[in-house]
Order: structure tokens, then C-alpha cells, then sequence
């Protein structure tokens, strides 16, 4: 029998929340969380200003917490920017690098999405690393060169040791926020390719999440596929009803798989 890989489920709220709004999700979601099969690891990644609310209110459940970016640099004459070490000090375990609209609206590279990879792990944070083709570029067949060339970057700058500590996550770029999922076909296709090129880099347990328009719907049948080990869920993430059956289809695959 093949080692079974833990489901891991990860909110990403973007750029919403207000306090009395994420109050009775982030109550709702560590209630909801607590009935799940042990081997599903459930998080929710804030805006910068709601780490200490998510610290305050999931300290006590099984929910971890993370940041959607950090700076590149430590510490500095950086303004408006956010280092690992102090989300660290909000008691957060994570940490989004590289997701398509930070490449898209903040020019970030494949180099700087790689420096991000490796001050997050120096933080003791665990990055979730997005890589993501366009439909442009699935249609042209590049599918492929793409998510390998974003992945390669992080991989080339990580040790074995340190790339068994990142989680991945493949976001078709044209399913984000779409409402248009991926096929479970099409992500494990990719999920696959992905697959190899951790193996060849000794981190063949990396869990590699699907992301883009995942909902209670369609949430089961991804998590199904064998490289396929979890979701980050960015609108679903929002509705705590939503997120929470999508953290449930996460726990009935890992007991049937
Ligand atoms: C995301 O932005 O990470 C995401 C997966 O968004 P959505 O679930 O809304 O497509």
C-alpha cells in the first residue's frame, strides 16, 4: 500500500474580511473543523490586519492560520511591506507565495516568487507555493513549461530538506474566481507532472493542492484523484457552510482512499 498522504484544506480570503464579519467565520470554521477525520489539516490564510484576530479566535482549534504574501527581505527600509518573522509573531504556520495575482498585479517573478519560498521556510512558516498557466497558454500546449518553470525556480533555490517543507498548489490561472473548475482529469494531468519533478527533487510527499472555483460540488471528485491532496479555496473560503463541506469532501475521501 502506498504511503496516504493527509488532505490539507486552505482558505484564502484575498483582500476581505472586517472584524465582526470574520468573528463568526473563524468561530464557525474551528466548530465545524473539529469533527473532521484526524488526516485533514484545515487553514485559513487572512489579510495582514486579521492575524491577531484569527491568532485570538482559532488558538484553541485545530485551524491553522497564514499570511497570503511576505516581503522578500527580513527587515529594512521597505514600506508597506510585511516580513515572515513577523507573522510568525502572530502564531501563524503560513504563508501564500507566488499567487497569480501577485504575479499578475505586483510584476512578481518566477526569482522573487523563489526568494519569498525561502524566507518564509527560514521563518519556520510553511509556503504555499502557486504556479498557474493562462488559457493562452493551455491552449498552446504550455501548460506544462509553465508550472515547471515557476516550480523549478523555488525547487533550484531549496535543499531536499527544505523542499519536503513546501506545499504546492496548481491554480489554473482561468479557473480562478471563474466559477469554471478545472476538470479532475485535467488538474490531476498536471497535479502528475508536478508530482514528478518533487520526486526528482527527493520531496515526493510535497501535498500539491488544487485551486480555481473549488465548491462543495465539485470538491469531492478533485480530492479523489491520487495526486491531488487538498484544495485552496479562495470565494467557497468566505461562506463558512461552503468551506466546511468542502473540508468535509476533503475528510470522506481520506477515510474511503
Ligand atoms: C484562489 O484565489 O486561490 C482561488 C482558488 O480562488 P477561487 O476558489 O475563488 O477560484
Amino acid at each position: 500500500m502506498p504511503k496516504q498522504r493527509a488532505k490539507v484544506v486552505v482558505g484564502n480570503w484575498k483582500m476581505h474580511g472586517r472584524l465582526a464579519d470574520n468573528a463568526v467565520l473563524l468561530k464557525a470554521v474551528a466548530q465545524g473543523a473539529a469533527d473532521l477525520p484526524e488526516n485533514v489539516l484545515v487553514g485559513v490564510c487572512v489579510p495582514f490586519p486579521y492575524l491577531a484576530q484569527a491568532q485570538a479566535l482559532l488558538a484553541d482549534s485545530r485551524v491553522v492560520w497564514g499570511a497570503q504574501d511576505v516581503s522578500a527581505h527580513t527587515e529594512g527600509a521597505y514600506t508597506g511591506e510585511v516580513a515572515a518573522p513577523m507573522v510568525v509573531d502572530y502564531g501563524a504556520s503560513l504563508a501564500i507565495v507566488g499567487h497569480s495575482e501577485r504575479r499578475n498585479y505586483h510584476g512578481e517573478s518566477v526569482e522573487l516568487v523563489a526568494v519569498k519560498t525561502q524566507r518564509v521556510l527560514e521563518a519556520g512558516l510553511t509556503p504555499i507555493v502557486c504556479v498557474g498557466e493562462t488559457l493562452e497558454q493551455r491552449d498552446a500546449g504550455e501548460t506544462s513549461q509553465v508550472v515547471g518553470t515557476q516550480l523549478d525556480a523555488v525547487l533550484a533555490k531549496l535543499s531536499p530538506q527544505e523542499a519536503v517543507r513546501i506545499v504546492v498548489a496548481y491554480e489554473p490561472i482561468w479557473a480562478i474566481g471563474t466559477g469554471e473548475s478545472a476538470t479532475s482529469q485535467q488538474a490531476q494531468e498536471v497535479h502528475a507532472f508536478l508530482r514528478g519533478r518533487l520526486v526528482a527533487k527527493g520531496a515526493p510527499d510535497v501535498p500539491l493542492l488544487y485551486g480555481g472555483s473549488v465548491k462543495p460540488e465539485n470538491a469531492e471528485e478533485l480530492f479523489r484523484q491520487p495526486d491531488i491532496d487538498g484544495g485552496l479555496i479562495g470565494g467557497a473560503s468566505l461562506k463558512y457552510k461552503d468551506f466546511l463541506a468542502i473540508c468535509e469532501a476533503a475528510g470522506a475521501v481520506s477515510v474511503t482512499q
